[in-house]
């Protein structure tokens, strides 16, 4: 089967009033960006309730679908056969052409469920489904009715057009890319913080990014591979900027100043400053890492305590009740863990002590970072003044 149109579910619940018109809007503008990247023309528009999208010319199915489930907020995606209204036989001959096609004559149960949603109908929706129902028992002697628990749904919408359809194929789900304020997220060039951007995008938060790097001890395809992960983030969570943050004299001036026990602790404190400034620059109303307790010394609840205590903004982490494989499982599904496991050299990994404090406490860190004095404060100046920023489109 051709299909040249679909249907575009999403969950209604908490999208009353004037919610749902940016509800339905951000969808679109989701749908149309990401359809970008898919090859042929398509037109999406919403009606009441629904989300219309149709094909023009030539596409390819798998692809298209593809693109489709990988978008926040739908719920689910229905291919339809769209009809004009040329009187109720046409209707059950599509329905009877329809089903031969799909399904052919196989065994099979089956419920038709009519929606009216034009009044002026002529037949009423019960009377659809037993005249409908009955031209497909007349066609296909290998059909039987069940109106409990059918094998297949064939729905019939009747709106300006009349829909027909049967397949539903799951969504995403979660809420449109726009509908849920934006965050700041550290973005390394790991395997947890890509996850963690996506998500928080499943909530429909939009993101800004922050990469801190240190050249010349990190290199500039340790930079792409986090501009290349930003753009996988930005097909689920929209356009981002990436701030590029050199921290390369900050992590040098801890170094020297500190003890080296506590050498990534207090520069994960810099890091949340940092990103604490820009994500209040930027207007946003969070911070997002991809800290999952007890991964590794620095996500003990006494480090996150720590690095916690530096931020004015609430933390987000979503990842934090998951293991390590059930973080690579969402890598893996949102198309990031092949970059991610690239071997690049990360700022974190480069001054980092043998044996590193699990149980900072957090009034000592506070009185070491004293010795940092006042040329810290200038150094995160220069850093926050002198950041790149990248526009992920
Ligand atoms: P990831 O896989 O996300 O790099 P990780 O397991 O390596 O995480 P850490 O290095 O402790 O863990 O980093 C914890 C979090 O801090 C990361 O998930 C990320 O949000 C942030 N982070 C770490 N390094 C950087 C960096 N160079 N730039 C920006 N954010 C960073
Ligand atoms: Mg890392």
């Amino acid at each position: 089967m051709n299909y040249t149109a679909f249907l575009i579910k999403y969950a209604e619940i908490a999208i009353k009033g004037k919610n749902r018109f940016l509800f339905e809007d951000a969808l679109v503008h989701s749908i149309v960006r990401r359809l970008k990247d898919v090859e042929g023309k398509f037109h999406v528009y919403k009606t009441q309730g629904r989300i219309h999208l149709e094909t023009e010319g030539e596409y390819d199915y798998d692809e298209l679908i593809d693109a489709l489930t990988k978008i926040f907020g739908i719920t689910a995606i229905c291919p339809v056969i769209e009809l004009a209204d040329e009187g109720f036989p046409v209707l059950c001959e599509e329905a009877v052409k329809y089903c031969g096609e799909v399904y052919g004559n196989k065994k099979m149960t089956f419920k038709v469920n009519a929606r009216r949603a034009r009044k002026n109908y002529p037949l009423e929706s019960m009377e659809i489904n037993a005249k409908v129902g009955e031209a497909l028992l007349h066609a296909y002697d290998q059909y039987s009715v069940d109106v409990h628990a059918p094998e297949e749904n064939i729905y019939i919408e009747i709106r300006e057009k009349i829909y027909l359809y049967s397949i539903t194929i799951p969504g995403a789900c979660g809420m449109p890319s726009g509908t849920g304020g934006k965050a700041t997220l550290l973005l390394s060039g790991g395997i947890d913080s890509p996850v963690a951007g996506y998500m928080i995008a499943k909530r429909g938060v939009t993101i800004d990014a922050v990469y801190f790097h240190a050249p010349p001890y990190t290199s500039d395809r340790a930079k792409q591979k986090v501009v290349d992960l930003a753009k996988i983030v930005s097909k689920f969570a929209g356009s981002m900027t990436l701030h590029v943050v050199n921290f390369t004299e900050i992590q040098k001036y801890i170094y020297e100043k500190c003890p080296h026990d506590e050498l990534t602790i207090i520069m994960r404190r810099y890091m949340m400053r940092i990103a604490n400034a820009i994500a209040e620059e930027c207007g946003s109303l969070g911070l997002v890492t991809g800290e999952s307790i007890g991964q590794v010394a620095s996500q003990t609840m006494q480090s996150l305590l720590c690095t916690n205590a530096v931020c004015t903004l609430p933390v987000y982490r979503p990842l934090i009740g998951f293991d390590k494989q059930e973080i690579i499982t969402i890598s893996e599904k949102m198309g990031a863990y092949e970059t991610s496991i690239l071997p690049f050299e990360d700022c974190c990994t480069i001054w980092v002590a043998k044996h590193p404090v699990t149980k900072p406490n957090i009034n000592i860190i506070a009185k070491h970072e004293h010795n940092l004095d006042e040329e810290i404060d200038r150094m995160v100046e220069t850093a926050l003044s002198s950041r790149e920023k990248i526009e992920i489109a």
